[in-house]
C-alpha cells in the first residue's frame, strides 16, 4: 500500500463506498485496541485495509474467547486430576490373596518377605510408585520384578509367573508388573514379596506396609 494506489478488486477488496464504514468501524476498533496503526486517522488509501483489520479483530477477539475457555477448562482439568492424586492411595497391597506366610525365621533359616497365595495369574501391582529396576531371572525366584520407590526404599516380587511391566519403566501404586505364579524355590502359587530399605535391609513387609495403611493379613 506504500504507492497509495487503491488495492485492486481482484482479492475479494471491496470498492470504496463500503471501504467507508469500515473506516468508522476501523476507528472505533483502533479506540478499543489502543492503535496499532500508528493512531492517526485512516487515510482513503488505507481503506482496504482497516476493512481487513475489522475482520481480522473479531477473529481475533473470537479467537482470544476460544483461547480463555480452552484455558479455564484446562484449569479445571488440573483440578480435578490434582484431586484425584491426592486421593489416590500412595501405598497398596501387592496382590489379593491369602496371607499364608510372615516375615522372619522360618523351616531353620529366614524368611525375607512374606507370601500371599493365590490362583496362577493373578495379577501382582506396584505396592508403591517407583521405577521398575530390575525384571527378569533370580536365582531362587524364578522370576522377580523388582521396583525402586522415591526414599531409596526397593520392593521385591518374586516367583512371579509372567513379568508385565518393562525394566525402566514408572510405575504407580497399584499398576500391574506381573502375574503369580510358582517359579523358582517355591511350594505353590504365590506372591514372595520383600521390602528393602534405603540401605538395602531386608524388613518386614508388615509393620512396612501396616504404617501405610495397608493389611495384608
Ligand atoms: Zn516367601
Amino acid at each position: 500500500m506504500a504507492s497509495g494506489e487503491p488495492a485492486p478488486d481482484q482479492d475479494g477488496v471491496s470498492p470504496l463506498a463500503s471501504g467507508q464504514d469500515a473506516a468508522a468501524s476501523f476507528g472505533s476498533v483502533v479506540g478499543d485496541s489502543g492503535g496499532g496503526m500508528g493512531g492517526s486517522a485512516p487515510a482513503p488509501e488505507m481503506l482496504p485495509v482497516p476493512r481487513a483489520s475489522s475482520a481480522g479483530s473479531e477473529v481475533e477477539k473470537l479467537a482470544k474467547s476460544e483461547r480463555i475457555s480452552e484455558q479455564r477448562a484446562e484449569e479445571e482439568a488440573e483440578r480435578i486430576a490434582a484431586e484425584e492424586e491426592a486421593k489416590r492411595p500412595k501405598v497398596v497391597a501387592p496382590a489379593e490373596g491369602s496371607f499364608t506366610s510372615g516375615f522372619g525365621g522360618r523351616w531353620g533359616t529366614t524368611h525375607y518377605g512374606i507370601d500371599i497365595a493365590n490362583s496362577k495369574g493373578t495379577p501382582i501391582v506396584s505396592a508403591q510408585d517407583g521405577v521398575v529396576i530390575e525384571a527378569g531371572p533370580a536365582s531362587g525366584f524364578g522370576l522377580w520384578v523388582r521396583v525402586q520407590h522415591d526414599d531409596g526404599t526397593i520392593t521385591v516380587y518374586g516367583h512371579v509367573n509372567t513379568i508385565t511391566a518393562s525394566e525402566g519403566e514408572k510405575v504407580k501404586a497399584g499398576d500391574q508388573i506381573a502375574t503369580m505364579g510358582n517359579r523358582g524355590f517355591s511350594t505353590g502359587t504365590h506372591l514372595h514379596f520383600e521390602v528393602w530399605n534405603a540401605s538395602g535391609k531386608k524388613i518386614n513387609p508388615m509393620p512396612w506396609l501396616s504404617a501405610r495403611g495397608v493389611d495384608v493379613s
